[in-house]
Formats: structure tokens, C-alpha cells, sequence
């Protein structure tokens, strides 16, 4: 292994791997193609929000002080409704306009008062059953002033995001390009699901469910075939996925056996940065480049996988595009079960959250087993351990939301 740090720490782990950042382009998308992207630079509001002085209410508009000894008795003399120019208006003492949610507000008015605290009578005036409320006009600029930053680099664009880049009067946002990531499952007893299984086999399952992690970073996978274990063959597919993707990722084989095959090319024909880390499920992975590109070996057990999809390449990945939240939630659980942890690994144990009025409960009550993939479906978080904490009932940890 030479110089190679083996069995590092995860933040070790994360550390080198920083070091080997990617770097992508930016483009420019409409709104409409933008969800889930991640904002390539700060956007400035191109107006003030609202724009202009408004009601919040469907009622009356009037002078306060033509409200204070209710009941009060004003004249109508006027309308503004959503879209409406009031430029001609003017609210006289002992008068009052009828207004719309979203209206602007007539000159001389300072208050509304809801239409349900208001008698309209026919001949064309309005009694006050109470006082009206300042408060219920949505001032110029109160949300957001022209040329202030509101979304910064590196938000991801959620739903409540693109609107707000529509409020500031942008139709298209400068986003981060979405990175290529091949995704190769190793394995010479994987067979793709919808065919027959043959004796000794089973369905290949990481590539999917590392195609769905990529796709909640915002990136853009690319399934490889499985490929078999053969050098030959592996290494024909990582010079085609450097040659037209970002990033490679691999399942499988990179254990100690002699069949471990993406460790032993690694070592042999790539730049190997790291090997082996203090994570419990999934201390095999490894981290280097492949002909230029980044690589990170994966572990074959389909929870080894995402765990270590999740702890290591979705910092990275997010670290390389200046990504910020919110994409991860952490949690704090009161154990129920004793969890086993460990003295030396980050240990991340699947468990079922329970909202109680004590606060969050934590349970396990699955089999543990990395290999077992139905045990991370069912489970709604991963423990956060550290090395040597103790897990017992009763006692509050970190966890990490699935
Ligand atoms: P390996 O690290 O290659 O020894 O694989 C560890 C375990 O994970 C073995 O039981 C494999 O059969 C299983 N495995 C490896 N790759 C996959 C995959 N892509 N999908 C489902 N299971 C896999
Ligand atoms: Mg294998």
C-alpha cells in the first residue's frame, strides 16, 4: 500500500477528498427547467416586493382617524381592485374606497378595515363596526428592496426558491451544470432485474439506488452495465467513463479478496488517495483518480453503498458545486433500543423515528445486516455514533434523516 492513508476517519475521508474537488461549468436555465438546481451566483432583486403599498385584506380603505368612535359611518367614493392605477385617487375625510387583497392603496388612505367588520348600505355609505387597522397594508419593499441579495450562491432551487426568483422579476437563473456520474456496479453473479436469475446469482441493485442519490444532489447519473470480474473488463469501462463522465463511481470489489478487483486496479494503474475508512456499515471504499478522473470505490452491500454514498461522496460533491442546504436533516433521538456502536467507526445503524410528545423516539428493529436493503427502506433515519459513544435506552444521539 505504500504511502497510501488507510483507514482513515470520515473526516479524514471527506478532508482528502476535498482535495480532488470537481469543477463545473455554469449555464443558464428558465425557471422551468431550474428545480432542484444550484444557483451558480447571488441574485439580486430586479424590484422592490411588493411594489407598491397594498391591502392584505378585502374590505375598506380610509383615514384612521375617521375610525377611532366606532360605529363610524363613511362615504364610498371610490374602488381599487388587484391591477388597478390609482394614480387620480384621493380618500377625503369622512370617505372611504372599497378595496381588493392585493389592490393598491389610495392616496389620503392609511388603513383598511375586512369587509366582514363592514355594513354596506345602498345609499352608497359603509358603517365601521370597529376601528380600522394599519396594519393590514402591505408596505413597498417590506419583504424585499430592489438590488438586495435574496438568494445566494449555492442555494438549491426548491420549489418556494424558483418562486421567489420569479417575485425578483427573473425569468432564467445562472445554475451549476449538473456533473456526469457514471455509476458501475462490479460482480460476476449480478444480472440486471427483469431477467431470470440462474443459480448462484442475484439482481444487481446499487446502481439504481445510487442513480436515485446523484439525482437528489441534482446530478445527472449514468448506469454502466455490471461489469464482471475481470481486469480487462473493468478497465474498459473506467476508461470509458472517464473519457465521458465527471466522476466514477464502483460497487463492489474493494475488499481484501483476491477477487477485489477495483481495489487491485487502483493500486496498481490509478492514483489511489485513500483506502479503507472508520465507518460501520461501509469501512471498504476508496477514493483516488482515474486517468484524471475522480473515483470513489463503493462497497458491494447495498447499505455499505448508500451509507457511504452519503457520508463521503454527497459532502463531496456538494463541497465541489459550493452547494449549501437544505438538503440533510439531523435529528435528535431518544433511544428506545440499545444501539451497538462501536470504539473505533462512525456508526450508522438504521432506525425508525416515532413523534411523541417526550420528543423523537428512536427504535431498532431490524436485522442489521449491510446486505440486507430492505432494513434501510423501512428505516426513516441512520444513528450518528462516534467512535466509543455509548448508545444505551435512554440517551439522546444525533440522526441523521433518510
Ligand atoms: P463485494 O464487495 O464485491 O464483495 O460485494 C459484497 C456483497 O454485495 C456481495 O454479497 C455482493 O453480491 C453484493 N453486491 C455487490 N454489488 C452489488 C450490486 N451492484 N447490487 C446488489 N448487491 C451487490
Ligand atoms: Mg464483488
Amino acid at each position: 500500500m505504500g504511502e497510501v492513508p488507510y483507514f482513515v476517519s470520515l473526516d479524514e475521508a471527506v478532508r482528502i477528498a476535498k482535495q480532488t474537488p470537481l469543477t463545473l461549468d455554469n449555464e443558464t436555465l428558465s425557471l422551468d427547467d431550474a428545480h432542484g438546481r444550484i444557483l451558480a451566483t447571488d441574485l439580486t432583486s430586479k424590484v422592490d416586493d411588493p411594489a407598491f403599498d397594498n391591502s392584505a385584506m378585502d374590505g375598506f380603505a380610509m383615514r384612521f382617524e375617521d375610525t377611532l368612535n366606532p360605529p363610524s359611518i363613511l362615504k364610498i367614493t371610490g374602488l381599487s381592485q388587484a391591477g388597478s392605477d390609482i394614480e387620480s385617487s384621493n380618500v377625503e375625510a369622512g370617505c372611504a374606497y372599497r378595496i381588493m387583497t392585493g389592490a393598491p392603496i389610495p392616496k389620503g388612505a392609511d388603513s383598511i378595515l375586512q369587509i366582514e367588520l363592514c355594513e354596506v348600505d345602498e345609499q352608497q355609505s359603509v358603517t365601521l363596526l370597529q376601528q380600522s387597522k394599519k396594519h393590514f397594508i402591505r408596505k413597498k419593499g417590506e419583504n424585499l428592496q430592489k438590488g438586495q441579495v435574496a438568494l445566494s450562491k449555492g442555494s438549491i432551487l426548491t420549489p418556494s426558491k424558483i418562486g421567489l426568483c420569479a417575485t425578483m422579476g427573473y425569468a432564467e437563473v445562472p445554475v451549476v451544470t449538473r456533473a456526469k456520474v457514471a455509476i458501475i456496479s462490479t460482480g460476476d453473479e449480478l444480472v440486471s432485474p427483469g431477467q431470470q436469475l440462474q443459480p448462484g446469482q442475484l439482481y444487481e441493485s446499487n446502481s439504481f439506488g445510487l442513480a436515485g442519490l446523484v439525482k437528489w444532489l441534482g446530478h445527472q447519473p449514468h448506469r454502466f452495465n455490471a461489469v464482471p470480474d475481470t481486469l480487462a473488463e473493468l478497465r474498459t469501462a473506467l476508461d470509458q467513463a472517464a473519457k465521458t463522465c465527471d466522476v466514477i463511481l464502483t460497487s463492489g470489489g474493494v475488499s481484501m479478496g483476491d477477487w477485489d478487483l477495483v481495489r487491485k486496479i487502483m493500486e496498481e494503474e490509478g492514483d489511489l488517495k485513500f483506502w479503507r475508512v472508520k465507518l460501520r456499515p461501509g469501512s471498504p471504499p476508496l477514493f483516488g483518480t482515474w486517468k484524471g478522473t475522480p473515483i470513489f470505490g463503493l462497497p458491494g452491500n447495498p447499505v455499505s453503498s448508500h451509507v457511504v454514498f452519503r457520508m463521503i461522496v454527497a459532502p463531496w460533491l456538494r463541497h465541489s458545486t459550493s452547494a449549501t442546504g437544505p438538503i440533510e436533516t439531523q435529528v435528535r433521538v431518544k433511544l428506545a433500543d440499545k444501539i451497538k456502536s462501536t470504539d473505533d467507526c462512525t456508526t450508522l445503524r438504521r432506525i425508525q423515528i416515532h413523534n411523541t410528545e417526550e420528543g423523537l423516539i428512536g427504535t431498532q428493529n431490524s436485522h442489521q445486516g449491510s446486505g440486507n436493503l430492505e432494513s434501510l427502506a423501512s428505516a426513516d433515519a441512520l444513528t450518528l455514533l462516534q467512535p466509543g459513544q455509548k448508545a444505551e435506552v435512554g440517551v439522546w444521539i444525533d440522526a441523521l434523516i433518510l
